[in-house]
């Protein structure tokens, strides 16, 4: 499955001059919701990340995104291995479950985001999880962006991966490109300004 190809087929490889949710620039972005708005893709991209892990013998009862971003990469994920699947969501910048979902003392979860980058967001509903009794056993994205370290891969995660590294990390596909610091920005410094995906019609 050519994940590459299915981003840039549906305008979902963006170039330009982008801030990301960690703060940082990049040269480029991948609007996950440009493939997603095809349901018959973004179940056969579910589809081929739940084969990966159906096949690494992952135990899960549930599935949990952060939003807004993993909540559809999160539901499709649940569909294809017949789990629940619930979100958690940010209220004044603080990651919380809310809408009365809720946590089994012991129930095992694998966090699905659209993408990992650094693995902020997701982290942040991990500790939820466990904070609520229950266990993550696997954390998933449709595409890593090469600074964590995807199950099976021969590639190592970055000092600025935050996912744990005894829990085993699913995705389709690397995607690597760099991100700077807004103050190392090269391109900043040619005097673009960033811009939040999504904001301008991207
Ligand atoms: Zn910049």
């Amino acid at each position: 499955m050519n994940i590459e190809k299915i981003y840039k087929d549906a305008n979902a490889y963006l170039e330009g001059h982008f801030l990301l949710s960690s703060g940082k620039h990049s040269k480029f972005y991948l609007q996950s919701a440009k493939v997603l708005e095809n349901p018959k893709i973004a179940a056969k991209l579910a589809d081929e990340l739940a084969k990966i892990i159906k096949q690494a013998d992952i135990k899960a009862q549930s599935v949990c995104a952060p939003a807004l971003g993993g909540i559809l990469a999160g539901y499709e994920l649940a569909r294809a291995l017949d789990l629940r699947s619930i979100f958690t969501e940010r209220i004044d910048g603080k990651m919380a479950l809310r809408r009365g979902f809720n946590v089994a003392k012991g129930e095992k979860f694998i966090i699905c985001e659209d993408i990992i980058t650094t693995g902020g967001s997701a982290l942040e509903s991990a500790r939820i999880i466990t904070e609520l009794g229950g266990e993550v056993t696997a954390f998933a994205a449709l595409a890593n962006r090469g600074f964590c370290a995807r199950y099976n891969s021969n590639k190592t995660a970055k000092p600025i991966c935050k996912l744990p590294n005894d829990v085993p990390f699913f995705a389709l596909e690397d995607f690597e490109f760099e991100i700077f610091e807004p103050n190392e920005c090269p391109i900043c410094k040619s005097g673009s300004k960033a811009i939040k995906p999504g904001s301008r019609g991207n």
